[in-house]
């Protein structure tokens, strides 16, 4: 048997369960479909590098949706359990929900998208026909003065707001909520972010701001640490640890004892969760990255266009995965500091 494989039986025929250099398996795939946004947030796409001036991939260079099903189905036939299409922004990909539909056919994977919900207000109904499983939405603040700031393109919070209420109509319920904190600048708006989702349904999440990419000037003491976050709501809310739905979660799971529901954090800087990451990233070009943090990807759209058999596809990716030691969030330091790693954007969050 070729190292990193194992055989496991499953309902459609023998799969090969694909780990890498540190036994964790190939579970989740993140699709970027454009690198696009209509916004522009300040530790994500900061205007004066995505600017007037910033060439974005042309469309002949961005995978076909016959491209993406393609490798999302030989990405199937190791074990994956989810695939999220992310960007940029997922939305402003024309005629997105012909994608949905196609990927939802993919038996056992689940199907979720993450947007800024600027567009989905109108797009909710098509998301949900074309067979979307679960949606997460991007809001920072309540505050449309500090939401406006981080978006800077002063994109309202109301809007957002209406885009969450469509997708709840349309049945994407529960909706998870990320909100990046960042030190100084929306911190203050965490208190009444949980006040908002406290016994709503949904699942607010917040993520430790990232030094993704070179672009947004990341500074570790711009990071406000899960530990905080959990202190200041659990002062004024009783909370209590859950355990993780299964190996890999992204988020720390905590629940409000007055039943009122979950939040989460994703802590990757302060609590980095290395050793169960499962995930591959797709960008929009069709380089396959096995990092957030990486800097360099491995193309596979020039496989796609040279002819490729699909066996020999699945065999460049097997080949890069069990090759795979990332373990960035473990390691960073003085030392990562001057990689220079692929933008957020490009990549797919
Ligand atoms: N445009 C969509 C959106 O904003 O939801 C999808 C792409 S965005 C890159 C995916 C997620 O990454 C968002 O929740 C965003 O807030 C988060 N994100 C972007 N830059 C980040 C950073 N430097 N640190 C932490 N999270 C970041
Ligand atoms: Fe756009 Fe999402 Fe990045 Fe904000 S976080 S700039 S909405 S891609
Ligand atoms: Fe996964 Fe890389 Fe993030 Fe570690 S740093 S959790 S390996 S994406």
């Amino acid at each position: 048997m070729v190292p990193g494989l194992c055989a496991r039986p499953r309902a459609r025929g023998l799969e090969l369960e694909l780990n890498d250099t540190l036994k964790r398996p190939l579970r989740d795939l993140r699709i970027s479909v454009t690198d696009r946004c209509n916004f522009r947030c300040r530790y994500c796409m900061p205007k004066e590098v995505f600017g007037r001036d910033y060439v974005f991939l042309s469309k002949d260079l961005l995978l076909s949706f016959e491209e993406i099903l393609r490798l999302a189905r030989i990405f199937s036939g190791f074990g994956l359990k989810k695939i999220r299409l992310t960007g940029g922004e997922p939305l402003l990909r024309r005629d997105i929900e012909t994608l949905v539909a196609m990927l939802a056919g993919i038996p056992g994977v689940e199907l979720t998208l993450t947007t800024n919900g600027s567009l989905l207000a109108k797009k909710a109904v098509g998301l949900a026909q074309a067979g979307l499983h679960r949606i997460s939405v991007s809001l920072d603040s309540l505050d449309d003065k500090v939401f406006m700031a981080m978006n800077d393109v002063d994109f309202p919070v109301s809007r957002v707001l209406e885009g969450i209420q469509a997708a709840v109509e349309v049945g994407l319920s529960p909706i998870k909520v990320n909100m990046v904190a960042k030190r100084g600048v929306n911190e203050d708006s965490i208190l009444p972010m949980a006040r908002f989702f406290h016994g709503s349904g949904h699942i607010l999440r917040f993520i430790e701001y990232m030094d993704v990419g070179n672009t947004n000037g990341w500074r570790l003491d711009d990071v406000v640490p899960a530990a905080e976050i959990v202190r200041m709501i659990g002062a004024e809310m009783p909370i209590e640890p859950v355990e993780p739905n299964y190996r890999g979660e992204v988020a720390n799971r905590w629940r409000y004892l007055d039943g009122g529901g979950e939040f989460g954090i994703v802590a990757s800087v302060t609590q980095a969760f290395c050793a169960d990451c499962t995930r591959a990233r797709l960008s929009a070009d069709g380089s396959l990255f096995t990092c957030l943090f990486a800097t360099m990807g491995f193309d596979l759209r020039n496989l796609l266009r040279s002819g490729a058999a699909d066996e020999e596809i699945s065999q460049a990716i097997r080949s890069v995965w069990s090759h795979r030691a990332d373990r960035y969030s473990e390691i960073r330091g003085s030392e990562t500091a001057d990689l220079h790693k692929v933008e957020m954007s490009f990549i797919g969050g």
